[in-house]
């Protein structure tokens, strides 16, 4: 059965900093444009030296009486939106950050599309994957979200590495009380854990191997062919780690599934309409032309 129409067109917006080159605009106003009611999804951006004096609870209210229907909320804000929420989904809740606002008859509900976004991907791109034991490097922001979707797909045992030991650790305890199906525990070297204790796959959650951040987490040459390995950078799109995974016959999962759906996931929310994530994909590759 067709879906209703929109009684009006789509309007959100990112908010955080240093985003003017974010892709995610993009994959909103063509999604839009492609369902037929089309819409505008600005970037507000805080660097910007217009916003230089602005807070964020002023750029939430200004949204709201601006008539936005949701706003997406990036670095460094995720965790500083929850204060001015009045609602968390139950997975915003667990992380304790949120990545999507959606503004309704008044009241701001706040989600976090970014581990659905990663288990999603996780579930297109790794089917049927072995999911007994997982080793997560970086336990940061997004770090937080992926162990999370981790649990959420089936990973019986998940041993998280961080420079920052303690992050590790607190990470480990806050998915097994959200998550008690998953077994979480602090690795301290993946050279040791993947000697003695080989995982079924390794996800890298650090920023190593973003253009700026050369090298990896975890050693590539610990690698072995029959191991799945994602890493959720995508600047660039396939990180080194991920090259040397794959020329070792490694299944692989890049950055880019966790960019797209945490955006098909957002699409929905906002507009009540279910987003194609081959089209948003689509959308998201135009930028490497
Ligand atoms: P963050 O700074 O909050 O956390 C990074 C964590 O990695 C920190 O805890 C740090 O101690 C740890 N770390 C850094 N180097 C390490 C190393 N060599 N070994 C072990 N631990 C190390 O950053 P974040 O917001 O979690 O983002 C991490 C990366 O994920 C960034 O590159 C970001 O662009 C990317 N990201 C991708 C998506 C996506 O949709 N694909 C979404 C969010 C973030």
């Amino acid at each position: 059965m067709p879906e209703e129409p929109l009684a009006s067109p789509l309007l959100a917006g990112l908010i955080g900093r240093g985003i003017l080159l974010s892709r995610t605009p993009a994959m909103h106003a063509e999604e839009a444009r492609h369902q037929g009611f089309g819409g505008t999804y600005r970037i507000l951006d805080m660097d910007e030296p217009f916003r230089a004096d602005a807070t964020l609870a002023e750029m939430l209210r200004a949204a709201e009486l601006g008539g936005f229907d949701g706003l997406n909320i990036t670095y460094p804000f995720k965790i500083e939106a929850i204060e001015h929420l009045d609602e968390l989904s139950d997975n915003a809740r667990a992380v304790g950050a949120v990545n999507t606002v959606v503004l309704r008859e008044g009241r701001r509900i706040g989600h976090n599309t970014d581990l659905w976004g990663f288990a999603e991907s996780f579930r297109h791109n790794l089917e049927g994957v072995a999911t007994g034991h997982a080793l997560l490097a970086g336990a940061g922001g997004a770090g937080v979200a992926v162990a999370h979707a981790l649990a959420d797909c089936g990973i019986g045992r998940l041993s998280i590495l961080d420079s920052d030991a303690d992050r590790a650790a607190r990470l480990a305890e806050q998915v097994q009380r959200n998550r008690p199906g998953t077994e979480a525990e602090v690795a301290h070297t993946a050279e040791a854990l993947i000697g003695d204790d080989r995982p079924d796959g390794v996800v890298n959650a650090t920023p190593m191997g973003m253009a700026k951040l050369p090298g990896s987490a975890v050693d590539p040459d610990l690698l072995l062919p029959g191991q799945w390995v994602a890493d959720i950078v995508y600047f660039p799109l396939e990180t080194a780690f991920l090259a040397a995974a794959r020329a070792k016959g490694c299944r692989v999962l890049p950055g880019s599934g966790m960019a797209v759906f945490q955006a098909v996931r957002a699409f929905e929310l906002f507009t009540g309409r279910a987003a194609s994530p081959a089209r948003m994909k689509a959308t998201f590759d135009t930028f490497d032309r």
